[in-house]
Order: C-alpha cells, then structure tokens, then sequence
C-alpha cells in the first residue's frame, strides 16, 4: 500500500540495486584519493549562513536563490550547506591547519542541497565528492587535482567524458579584465536580457552562461581572460596545460568557462558528458586563491574539484546486480538458533558474506529462500549438533565436521 508521504520535491530515495552502484562509486573514489595522500574530512550539514555569502559571494546564484536557510532557536541565521569548499576552508581555519605542513590534502563526500528547479540531473538534495589541497600556489597541484577526478571518472568507465580548461588569472588581473568585460557589456546594454543587465555590475561573468540569444551575440565579441593573462598567470597556466600534456590527459581551453562560485582565480575546469542532455557536467573545480584571506585567515592558495555523484551514476547508467552470499545458515530444529547466529558472526570475522534466517522459515522455506538470495552453499545445523553442508549449485549435500565448520568453510572444503 502506497503511503500519503512521498519524497520532498527535488530529492529522492535511494533503493538497494542504485545503492550497490553507488557504494562501488564511493569506494572507487575513497581509494583513488587515499592513494594520492588525501585524508578523508566531514563538516556539518548546515553552516552559518554568512560563511557562504562571504566565501561563495553574494552575486552568485546559489547565494541569491539557492539556499536553504533559517532561523535556530536562538535566532541565528543558518544555511544548509550548498557547497563544500567554503566549510572545508572554515574548518581548516578552525582547526589550525594553517600550521601544518602544506600543502594540506583533503577529500569528503555527502549531501549537499540547492534550491533549483528539480530536473533530470538536477536536485534540491545531491550529493558531491570533491578533494581540496590547500597552502600551495604550485601548478603541480592543480595538475594533480585535475588528474584525480579524470583517473576517477576513467576507472569508473564514465563514457563521452570532455575536459575543459580555462583560466581567470589572479585576484588583480580579474579584476582589470571585469573592468573592461563590464564596459563591454555596458556598451551593449540594449541588446542583453534582464537578468545580465541588472547584474553588470556585480557579476558580469555569469553573461557567459546566459542562454538568452541576445547576450550571447554580444558575448561572441567580449574579451575573454585567457586571451590577456599577464606573466606570471600566463605561465601558471602554461605550465597546467604542459603538466595534463605530459600526462597523457586531453583537454580543449574554452575562454568562455566560468563558473558559479565568486572565488575562482587562475584555473577552473570542468569535466562534461554529452550524454547527460542539459545537465551535462560531472564535475569541477578550480584554484580559489583568495577564498581562504576573505574569510579571515591568512592568505592561502588553494585548489579542489567538486562532483555530482547523481550524474556520474546517471553517465554510466548501470545498476550493479545483487551480489549472491557465500553461505546461509540453515536452522533445522529451533534450538540451533543461538548455536547458527554465533557461527554466523565467526563466519563474517573470516570474511565469508552469510546470512540466516530471521523469519522462522521452516527448513524447506529456509533451502529455498537461500536460493533466491543466491547463497553458494548453506549450513544446516541438525537438532543433535551435527551439520550437513549442502552446494546449492550441484544439489550435493554431505555431513560437516561440526567442530571445525568455519574451517570447512574458509577452506574450501566442499
Ligand atoms: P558546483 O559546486 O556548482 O561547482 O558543482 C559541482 C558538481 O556538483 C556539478 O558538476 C554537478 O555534477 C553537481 N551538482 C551541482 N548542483 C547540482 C544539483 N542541483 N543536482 C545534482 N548535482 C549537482
């Protein structure tokens, strides 16, 4: 019977064949960002609400529309976090990582929530694994940050992947260059949509990402950064592209990229699947350079990739299929039933999947619902103590030495 309660708007529930998929995920991510030396970290799920209009900025989208924010008791003002960086940069300060060995390596997984309208890809609940390493300006860095989500998303078989790289230069060159991006646009005013007009001034850069026809056009003519790095931008960025060519890893530099958060300097990127529809990107990032200063700390390069988990899992369209259990524990007589839960615990120490049963099946009930889980062999303890261990494959049933069954088991011995 269906409930009257369903899932909010813009989330959703996960079920066990897209779970299995999204563990293999996780744990793909796990290993790939442990093997490179970044430690796993957790923040809360909600923040105060001014650490994201200062740390993402309070022109963006996501700080005028998106959030999720209200009042505690106390009558602070809280935030549901939007995103990942800003809270990891805060903690970082908190915790005086600052004083560590830089730079400081970091990776973390979980929910994450905006207030969009819901779509294919889109959700008001999502989750994000991202990495972040802080305290070095060296484009080493962002190379490798770049690398871990390409070597991710490679293991993982995500197919139609595109990555595109762009770079806005330091705090003060993209600054001079929303100068005249400004006069730009203020020199086409008539021809733009409402929304770009009215935020000329306060982010000119999201005119990039407007689809309206009109301010397209204009954008096709707009001085991009890339075309006016300086000297020590320009070989930054050199330097990132010669570090992903050595490395095998193929990109085009796209002087439109921009992305939705005001902390970007110097590198952004992002990685697309054409196969996603509107919704295309996987997942991005950037150096923020200035992130760390404008929230009070001391000034501190950093740079980190956020990802969409729903979409990397929507990309590859798969469902893992349940995996079958090496073992059941069949109880034939119910006074086995403290004797089959104990050897079911010695059983999982040795790393072998088993399960019992918990619905008091009788043994037929029991052999057959071992079947449908898929269980290679089961374990019937027999009300006199002995056992019978019985290959569900071949139908073979033979008696088990009942001292010694998880070594019957481990051993192979069938
Ligand atoms: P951002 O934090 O905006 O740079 O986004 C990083 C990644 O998170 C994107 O590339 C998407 O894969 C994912 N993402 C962002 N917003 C959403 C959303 N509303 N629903 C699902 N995934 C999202």
């Amino acid at each position: 019977m269906a409930s009257r309660f369903q899932a909010p708007r813009g989330t959703f529930d996960v079920l066990p064949e897209q779970g299995r998929a999204r563990a293999r995920l996780e744990r793909a991510a796990a290993e790939i960002f442990a093997r490179a030396g970044y430690e796993p970290v957790a923040t809360p799920a909600f923040e105060d609400t001014a650490l994201f209009e200062r740390g993402v900025g309070k022109s963006t989208d996501i700080v005028r529309k998106e959030m999720f924010t209200f009042e505690d008791k106390g009558e602070r003002s809280l935030t549901l976090r939007p995103e990942g960086t800003a809270p990891i940069c805060r903690a970082y300060l908190e915790h005086g990582m600052h004083k560590l060995a830089q730079p400081v390596k970091l990776s973390y997984l979980g929910p994450f929530f905006r207030h969009e309208r819901p779509q294919a890809g889109r959700y008001r609940q999502f989750h994000q694994l991202g990495i972040e390493c802080i305290g070095t300006d060296s484009p080493l860095a962002d190379a490798e940050v770049i690398m871990l989500l390409s070597d991710l998303l490679g293991e993982l078989g995500v197919p139609g992947v595109e990555l595109r790289l762009g770079s806005l230069g330091s705090l003060e060159s993209r600054r001079a260059y929303l100068e005249d991006l400004k006069a730009h646009l203020h020199a086409h005013e008539g021809e733009l949509s409402r929304d770009v007009r009215e935020r000329i001034d306060v982010n000119p850069l999201r005119a990039f990402d407007s689809d309206d026809e009109g301010t397209r056009a204009v954008m096709e003519s707009a001085p991009t950064i890339v075309g006016q790095l300086d000297g020590e931008d320009a070989e930054h960025f050199a330097e990132v592209r010669a570090l992903l060519d050595a490395a095998g890893i193929a990109y085009a530099v796209d002087p439109t990229l921009v992305r939705g958060l005001d902390y970007y300097t110097r590198t952004i990127f992002s990685f697309v699947c054409d196969a996603l529809g509107a919704q295309s990107e996987i997942g991005g990032g950037g150096r923020y350079d200035g992130l760390i200063e404008q929230l009070g700390g001391p000034a501190t390069p950093a740079v980190g990739f956020a990802a969409g988990i729903e979409r990397i899992l929507l990309a590859l369209d798969e469902e893992a299929p349940a995996a079958g259990r090496d073992a059941f524990v069949a109880i034939a007589d119910p006074g086995q039933r403290g004797r089959a839960m104990a050897l079911a615990v010695e059983l999982r120490h040795a790393g072998i999947s088993v399960e019992v049963d918990l619905a008091g099946r009788g043994l037929k009930g029991q052999l057959k619902h071992a079947n449908r889980i898929g269980a290679a062999r089961v374990l019937i303890l027999e009300a006199d103590g002995s056992a019978q261990l019985r290959d569900m494959e071949t139908g073979e049933q033979r008696a088990a030495d009942p001292g010694n069954l998880v070594d019957e088991m481990t051993g192979g011995g069938s």
